[in-house]
């Protein structure tokens, strides 16, 4: 059961890899790790487990003499939003994200709504040693219903306070069957947007598309998009921590680029400012956010970490090739629908069309290879590659995994967290100069492979 801990969240299949026995014993985890005390936020996403393992979890937690505060089916970022609103002392979301549909899990909060990092194998340590500090029977936690509808209220409230279009635009936004359609259609209405919807309703078997937004899941949205003139489309994943935009040619958009055009408006209403991007996306955001009195900072693949870096630094934007994105103005987690609705109020008032923005920015070519390694030696094998990179004097960053920068491209190694591979992403001007570095990547990993079975 190890392996349903993983960096960020527990995930599994439901009734095989994680049961309502399991959910319970993780409450019970968590509400050790917090101490027996204080208030949680409890919210959930529409899969078809999640009620079962939202239930037998805060049945868990509660035992442990925390009060749990349940507020249903809601987005996460509409739940971490609430967590930090009220003070909770932590919030926990049950979800897979953008899994299949028999998956389920849990994502934990701090009270600001922000990601657990370290803490996670804390919280998994409490659970393998089953060590939990159950209260008497007296001291046990209340489990308290809320408002789905008072929450979301909150949400769309504070949204709207602070963000409206100038003209009517046209957008299509895709549910996907996940929770982004109990709010995100009604706010954009609300800020004067014309709102067509596809998959709107939450519906946990996910009969719509995959959960996952890419090219292929978004395939119609793309043609909604292009056949009605929409300024532009939205497709986010089941839980709404990610967003996959369409331009108004039904071209999906490089994460990045969405990423550029929003962080350089933000740049111009700040004068200047950190933008943080993860260590795979392209060169381009340097490029063009230095064009905008913006500095870069790189930070490690995952979203907990983004959010670390954006309170270290002072950011005023961030974003993740995963499609996150975060707009630390309102608050320091990732938010979809709140950069969806910024980059609509951009487009009202700009005037532009988002095809057009989109082809000002250069694009690069890039290239993804995942290297097969075993887990017993993938560490072993990463240390070899950067020894060797080392010594033949390449110029290395080594925020997460080592990434080779180069003056026309770059080219980074990252051991996997959750599967036995070694990552690959490539970027460079040109066609020939990625065959290139592939070459390099490749060659360098088959060496380092062959000395650590050696060794
Ligand atoms: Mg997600």
């Amino acid at each position: 059961m190890e392996y349903i801990f993983r960096a960020y969240d527990v995930r599994g299949v439901f009734n095989v890899d994680v049961t309502a026995e399991a959910a319970a014993r993780i409450g019970m985890a968590f509400g050790t790790f917090l101490g027996g005390e204080g208030r949680v936020l409890v919210a959930r996403d529409p899969r078809v487990t999640s009620e079962i393992f939202e239930r037998a979890f805060s049945s868990g937690l509660a035992s442990t003499g925390i009060d749990v505060y349940l507020t249903g089916m809601v987005p996460i970022p509409v739940a971490n939003f609430a967590t930090a609103r009220h003070s909770y002392d932590a919030g926990a979301y049950i979800t897979a994200s953008h899994n299949p549909p028999e998956y389920n899990g849990v994502r934990f909060r701090h009270g600001d709504g922000t990601g657990y990092t370290k803490e996670n194998a804390e919280v998994k340590e409490i659970f393998f040693n089953g060590e939990f500090k159950l209260a008497k029977w007296g001291d046990v936690g209340e489990i308290v219903e809320l408002s789905p509808r008072q929450t979301l209220r909150e949400y769309e409230d504070y949204l709207l306070s602070r963000l409206k279009l100038e003209r009517e635009l046209k957008v299509v936004l895709d549910a996907g069957n996940g929770a982004a359609g109990v709010i995100a259609p009604y706010i954009f209405r609300k800020a004067g947007a014309k709102v067509t919807t596809l998959n709107a309703q939450p519906d946990g078997t996910f009969p719509g598309r995959k959960s996952e937004p890419n090219a292929e899941s978004l395939a119609d949205l793309a043609r909604v998009v292009s056949s009605i003139d929409a300024a532009f489309g939205a497709g986010y994943d089941g839980d709404a921590d990610r967003v996959v935009f369409v331009d108004d040619l039904g071209r999906v958009v490089q994460t990045e680029k969405v990423g550029i055009i929003i962080a350089r408006e933000i740049l111009r209403e700040k004068g200047g400012g950190v933008v943080i991007a993860n260590v795979e996306c392209s060169q381009i955001v340097e490029e063009e956010i230095s064009k905008h009195g913006g500095e870069v900072r790189r930070v490690r693949v995952g979203d907990v970490f983004v959010c670390e870096a954006i309170k270290q630094h002072g950011a005023v934007f961030a974003m993740e090739t995963s499609a996150h994105y975060f707009y630390p103005d309102f608050y320091p987690f990732d938010d979809p629908i709140l950069v969806s609705l910024k980059l609509a109020s951009i487009l009202s008032q700009r005037g532009e069309k988002l095809s057009q923005l989109v082809d000002e920015i250069p694009s690069y070519p890039k290239l993804h290879k995942n290297f097969p390694c075993d887990d017993r030696i993938k560490f072993q094998v990463m240390e070899k590659i950067i020894q060797s990179l080392k010594e033949k004097g390449y110029t290395l960053d080594m925020t997460d995994g080592a990434r080779v920068v180069l003056e026309d491209g770059w080219a980074l190694l990252r051991p996997s967290n959750t599967s036995p591979l070694i990552r690959a992403s490539i970027e460079a001007t040109s066609e020939e100069r990625v065959q290139e570095l592939l070459r390099l990547v490749e060659r360098e990993f088959e060496e380092a492979l062959r000395k650590t079975k050696r060794d």
